[in-house]
């Protein structure tokens, strides 16, 4: 058993339960937020409309759910605290970088060359960790990057390498977001190696966003976890696809190292909210349990290879941190 942390502190390993590995609560863009609140509107019913959705979500058996939140997306852990405080739903919050390209401008005067200093981006990440996230006291449970279609961009390259520099200081897992296409995760893990990463402590994510199970077992057979989280993005990879890559992948033998999860939030600024039942009508935190758990369970997916996907492997994920 090892102590994780969530947004209401920690808990046993073994308390995680049925755990959907990729999540969000809020997606926010916090300058349009700021400048142009319309669409966001009442914060009250916001709040409101999450804490509903996340005690749903819990009374049909789901304990845990991981917000990949990070700086890029909009990460603001007050709102986070508010929410955690009236469900019984585990949040564990993330910290880390989101962008496909570049950092912010904000990180390119502050490290890593020799003459600007030690890089500014570990320190941040580990003090997340360690420290807790601002003023929160909330303490990050996961590291979080991205790599998506440009590739290992020096920018990216930067981010990788600090995160994984946080992993070995902190023992925290780290999760990803790929371009699966492009087999994304396959340079994430070189870097990773070249750090010195156990890569058994890293969720290679999105990547069942492709039917490529030649990519998947190598990703596997390197030792990563592989994250089929965006279950009802049906736009990016339909979702016969996606059931048929799990259950072809289970019977390959590897439901010990897969998770599952939807990559969906209660509010998104990224889509505009009007439009969205009609273009993604599947995509929420109820999918898995309502749609996608029959159809593995029909395409011969066994109880115990469910729980594997849901209980055993997160919580192994989050295992074997080092103390700090
Ligand atoms: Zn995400």
């Amino acid at each position: 058993m090892s102590k994780v942390q969530t947004a209401r502190g920690s808990v046993d390993s073994s308390q995680l339960g049925t755990t959907l590995m990729h999540e969000h609560v809020f997606v926010l863009d916090l300058e349009i937020q700021h400048n142009y609140p319309e669409e966001w509107g009442n914060e009250g019913k916001r709040v409101a409309d999450a804490i509903a959705r996340l005690n749903e979500l819990k009374s049909r058996g789901v304990d845990t759910i991981v917000d990949l939140t990070v700086i890029g997306l909009g990460r603001y852990i007050p709102r986070i605290l508010r929410i955690a405080g009236q469900t019984q739903l585990h949040i564990i919050v993330a910290t880390g970088i989101y962008t496909y390209r570049t950092l912010p401008l904000y990180f390119h005067f502050r490290g890593p060359a020799p003459a600007k200093g030690p890089d500014l981006l570990a320190e941040m990440f580990v003090r997340d960790i360690t420290e807790g996230i601002a003023d929160t006291s909330v303490k990050a449970g996961i590291l979080k990057c991205c790599t998506d279609e440009p590739g290992v961009t020096p920018d990216v390259e930067r981010i990788l390498r600090a995160i994984a520099r946080a992993h070995r200081l902190t023992g925290v897992p780290i999760s990803t977001h790929t371009h699966a296409p492009l087999r994304r995760g396959l340079d994430q893990q070189r870097v990773f190696r070249e750090e010195g990463v156990d890569l058994s402590r890293v969720v290679i994510g999105h990547s069942g966003d492709t039917t490529d199970l030649g990519y998947l077992e190598v990703l596997i057979r390197n030792g990563s976890y592989v994250g089929m989280d965006r279950f009802g993005i049906d736009t990016i990879l339909p979702f016969e696809d996606r059931v048929n890559t799990v259950a072809a992948m289970c019977e390959r033998g590897y439901a010990n190292k897969m998770v599952l999860s939807h990559d969906a939030a209660c509010f998104n600024h990224w889509l505009p909210e009007r439009a969205l039942p009609a273009i993604l009508p599947r995509w929420n935190y109820l999918h898995i349990h309502d749609d996608v758990i029959p159809a593995l369970k029909r395409k011969g997916v066994s109880e115990e290879q469910l729980r594997m996907m849901l209980v055993e492997n997160p919580r192994k994920i989050f295992e074997e941190q080092s103390t700090y």
